[in-house]
Parts: C-alpha cells; structure tokens; sequence
C-alpha cells in the first residue's frame, strides 16, 4: 500500500509505502497539492473501560452533589440496576475507539470489597477480544478508596497477580483520610511486583500539592521512576505558579508523569510550564458515557483540541503540543515500542483530510483510514467487517 502525498505531523511532505505490516519507504510526494495528513495511532492514556454505559439507552446522571463522593454513591446506584455485563459495554467503547483512529489505551478498572475482581475479569475479557487490534494496559483502581473500604489492598494484590498492570490510587487524604496509609499500600504492592503506579488525585490546592510531593518521595525512594503517573493533579493549577513551578522540578527529578484530559470543571495544571519543567504530560478521555459523566466519545483528536480549548493554547506548537499528549508522550507513558512514523515502525496509521497537523486537531475531521499493521480498519470513521 502506497499513501500517496502524505502530510506528517512534522509538515514534511511524502509518498509513505507500508509493507508487511511495516512502514517501509519515504518517497518524495508526487503531487504539489496538500492531500492528506497522516498521523500515528492515537493513545488514551486514561479511560474507564468498565464504566461506560455505551450502547446502553440513555441513563441519566444521578450525583446528588459535585463532590467525588457523590459520584462514587450515584456509581453505585447504576451499577445496582445495570443489567448488561461490563464486557459487553466495553467493547462498544474499544469498537468506537478504534474506529476514532486509538489503537493504544491504558484503563483504569474499578476494585472494592464489595466488587472484588469482578469489573478487573470482565475488561481481561475485552483485552482478549481485542489482542490482535489494540494494546489495553490495566489499572487496578480502588475506586472507593483502600482503608475505608477493607479488604481492597489484598485485592489490588490479587487483580495484578491475575492479569492487571499496574496499581491505582484515589485521593489519599480526600477519600481515605490516610496519607501515608494510602500511599504505604500501594506503593508496597508496586515494589513487590515490580508495576508501576496511576493515582487518579483531585485534591486541589497545598493539600494536594503536599499529596504530589508524597508521591514523588515514594517514586524515588522505590526506585520506580518513569513507572508512576499521576491523574489530573487539579493542585497543580489551583496554587500559585511558583508552587506549581517547584513542584514540577520535583515530579522531573522523581520521574512522575501528569495526565490531564482538560477538566471542564476544575483548575487544569499548567501544561506548558510542567514540560518546560520536564515533567512528562500526557492526555486521556477519563469517563466517556458513564455514571460520572455524560459526555465523551473517545475521539483523541478531539480530546486533543478540548485539552489546547481548556489549556489557552492558539498557536500551530501549543496544538501540536496537545496532540503528543494524546500520541507520542502517551506512548512513552504506556511503554509503547517501536511507535511512531519511521521506517520500520508497524504501520499503525490514522489518515485524515486536512492541510496540517494544527488543522486536523483544530478540525477533528472524520478519520478517513483507520490502519493497523498495514491492513485498513476503519473507513470514515466506521470499522470494515
Ligand atoms: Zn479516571
């Protein structure tokens, strides 16, 4: 398959030959005229496979306040009443997905006493599904904290042990009112299994950023740099820019990465000064059509435009900048490798129509062809049989 007149992100302009699965050969273009913009598969760095009602008639959200705990309640209830298994609802997200052009996610999965491992066995069931098409890196997420609600931490145990890829926290002091309780458990399991670490964390302002703090100490100290994220880190955009800038060089030093997926309703971190910083941030869809949220659809590119709307950028590299959250830096996150457009990389390709990379994150046009190791997957945006 040859992609004649194939614009990079990079604006370099060729004719793109894929081969056995693999990019084989850059030509020169054969044409003047602009035609399309190829782009590298996109990554979610953060979704909840396990979650979503999609496909399911609509149901409406019943938090009965704004707080994280409100939502952990109404969660609850829909759950209760769910009669359709999570396997089911997330392969109806991993298809829409792919057909938006992602073919690399990392989800986080709920675990409590009372759900034990069900959501964790019901997403390795999607995984499986899906092995030949996409990569579905597993978080264990303790989605109703792990000393109040016992039990947990034996199961966070357990799910890695059974197929999970990493260990989750939830806002140490703001759900568990325990620090170093909180932090004590998780990062002792990921020392002993040798995983790495995603800690979803809204606490905001110094208290959080005391929370940040705690988790790059414990990175250091546990030798897992490069291995621990952090989700959505609000703290960082609600303190003063010093606070954030002295943070930042903490989370570099300590090789703790920020996923953010532009809140539409709290303090973003301030992207730019973090990679200045050299912290690695990285972008995801969070809740797409679920108990927590009604919107989302999963669309990266889209995901990468709502980032640069919330973050003020405007220039061609600050959206060039929101779409390596949601590819390049996302990979590298989720240990993706070989990625990206080079000879010899697996031909894992989004095509779209548009000028440029900035044009095609400003536009989020329909994905033209989906393609996965050189075979075509999607077509305008729908999945071929
Ligand atoms: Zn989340």
């Amino acid at each position: 398959m040859i992609l004649h007149n194939a614009t990079l992100p990079d604006g370099s302009r060729h004719d793109i030959a894929l081969k056995d699965g693999r990019i084989a050969a850059f030509h020169p273009a054969s044409s003047a005229q602009p035609g399309i913009v190829v782009l590298p598969a996109l990554v979610d760095g953060h979704i909840h496979l396990d979650k979503t009602l999609l496909g399911l008639p609509w149901i409406p959200n019943q938090a009965a306040g704004n707080r994280v705990a409100d939502r952990i309640e109404a969660e609850r209830k829909v759950r209760a009443a769910r009669t359709v298994p999570e396997a089911q609802t997330g392969a109806n997200l991993v298809r829409q997905v792919m057909a938006s052009g992602t073919l690399h996610m990392r989800s986080h999965v709920d675990i409590d006493n009372q759900l034990k491992l069900r959501n964790l066995h019901e997403i390795l069931k999607v995984r499986e599904q899906f092995r030949d098409l996409v990569t579905i890196q597993i978080v264990a997420f303790p989605q109703s904290g792990i000393l109040r609600s016992p039990g947990t931490a034996e199961l966070l145990d357990a799910a890695i042990a059974e197929g999970a890829d990493l260990l989750g926290g939830l806002d140490p002091v703001g759900i568990d009112g325990d620090l170093d309780g909180h932090l004590g458990a998780i990062f002792a399991i990921a020392e002993r299994r040798g995983v790495g670490v995603d800690i979803h964390l809204h606490d905001g302002g110094e208290g959080g950023i005391a929370q940040l703090e705690a988790i790059a100490r414990r990175t250091a100290a546990a030798g897992l740099q490069g291995k621990v994220a952090v989700s959505h880190a609000f703290a960082l955009g609600s303190v003063p820019i010093e606070m954030a800038a002295r943070t930042a060089d903490l989370l570099a030093g300590s090789g703790v990465a920020i996923m953010s997926h532009g809140p539409g309703g709290a303090a973003i971190p301030p992207l730019k000064l973090l990679r200045e910083h050299g912290v690695e941030v990285f972008g995801g869809s969070d809740n797409i059509r679920d108990a927590w949220s009604p919107f989302g659809n999963g669309d990266m590119l889209e995901r990468a435009m709502m980032i640069g709307y919330r973050a003020n950028f405007r220039h061609d590299e600050e959206l060039a900048f929101a779409f390596d959250m949601v590819t390049a830096a996302a990979a590298r996150v989720l240990g993706v490798e070989p990625y990206g457009i080079a000879v010899g990389t697996p031909a894992d390709l989004v095509v779209v129509e548009a000028g440029s990379l900035a044009e095609a994150v400003a536009t989020r046009p329909r994905r033209k062809l989906v393609i996965k190791a050189g075979r075509i997957i999607a077509r305008d945006g729908v999945l071929v049989p």
